[in-house]
């Protein structure tokens, strides 16, 4: 029923192309059946009630990888320790986005229960290097922090990769949350690149089979991108409120609505941490400037 990506794991294509809120799935269909994020649409999340999944592995903690843990019960939900909380607990996932540390707890609650997401218990938590056992099928854990503390990544026999929100887009990398640290994500995606992979699979983008390099490599200049158009703005003092007008992260949006704005806030919060962290930004009372 599902395109095999090899040998017993198959990729679930998620509605819409697997944008936001779907994501594409990996299905695994050995002596232990399992399901890898939970975001690939009503048919077939029905289709595979009716197919006795065991296991559920969140490669983060995010609603779109999450939404339909809560509909498998009798299913055991693994995902790594780090992001664990934030599965578990409503109150948690709000802080990990950063809705009450930027007063806006009330718009964490309705983006939450917009998404449709529920939270679920997390049985086991997985860690960086473990291979994972399903029978014929042994997979990889690679802990590659940044969009989330505990995203991860999954290795199939050394050069497939399920890359998750390392999901070369042209938008670029995602760091919109206070959780976010781009250092680490800067890391990871190098290391993704290391592992030279022959084929990615993203969440969002699904089957990536040419130019890896070059696609991960502009992926990663995004970042950087971003963080120039930061500092050449920075050569007058700035507040962080001043900055978020400035749309560097989502670039312009006609509906630069309160959550985008929220959203482009925490992710230039994001880079004047980095940028406080390597001296290379100051901060005196609410406003940041360049060294
Ligand atoms: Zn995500």
């Amino acid at each position: 029923m599902f395109p095999i990506v090899k040998n017993k794991i198959s990729f679930v294509e998620a509605p819409d192309r697997g944008r936001f809120p779907y994501a594409h799935s990996l299905f695994i269909d050995d002596d232990v059946k399992v399901l890898i994020d939970t975001s690939c649409g009503k048919n077939y999340i029905d289709y595979f009630l009716n197919h006795n999944i065991d296991i559920i592995i969140n490669s983060h903690f995010h609603e779109d990888h999450i939404m339909n843990n809560y509909q498998f019960p009798q299913a055991e939900i693994w995902a790594h320790s780090l992001d664990a909380p934030a599965i578990r607990s409503e109150e948690i996932f709000a802080d990990y986005y950063g809705f009450r540390y930027f007063n806006e707890e009330k718009m964490g609650k309705m983006f939450f229960d917009w998404t449709g997401a529920k939270c679920s218990p997390v049985h086991r938590e997985i860690i960086h290097g473990q291979i994972l056992d399903f029978g014929k099928t042994k997979i990889q854990v690679l802990h590659t922090p940044g969009h989330t503390p505990g995203h991860c990544c999954f290795l199939i026999e050394d050069n497939i990769l399920f890359s998750s929100d390392i999901e070369m887009s042209s938008f670029g990398p995602w760091y919109g949350h206070l959780c976010s640290d781009l250092d680490e994500y800067i890391k990871s995606i190098k290391y993704c690149m290391e592992i030279n992979p022959s084929l990615i699979i993203s969440s969002h983008r699904g089957y990536i089979k040419d130019d890896i390099q070059k696609r991960m490599h502009n992926y990663l200049n995004i970042i950087y991108q971003k963080e120039e158009r930061l500092l050449s703005s920075l050569k007058q003092p700035m507040t962080l409120d001043q900055l978020t007008e400035l749309m560097i992260f989502h670039g312009p949006i006609k509906n630069f609505n309160r959550l985008f704005r929220l959203w482009e806030k925490m992710a230039v919060f994001i880079h004047l941490k980095r940028l406080l962290a390597s001296g290379e930004v100051k901060q005196v009372d609410d406003y940041y400037y360049l060294r």
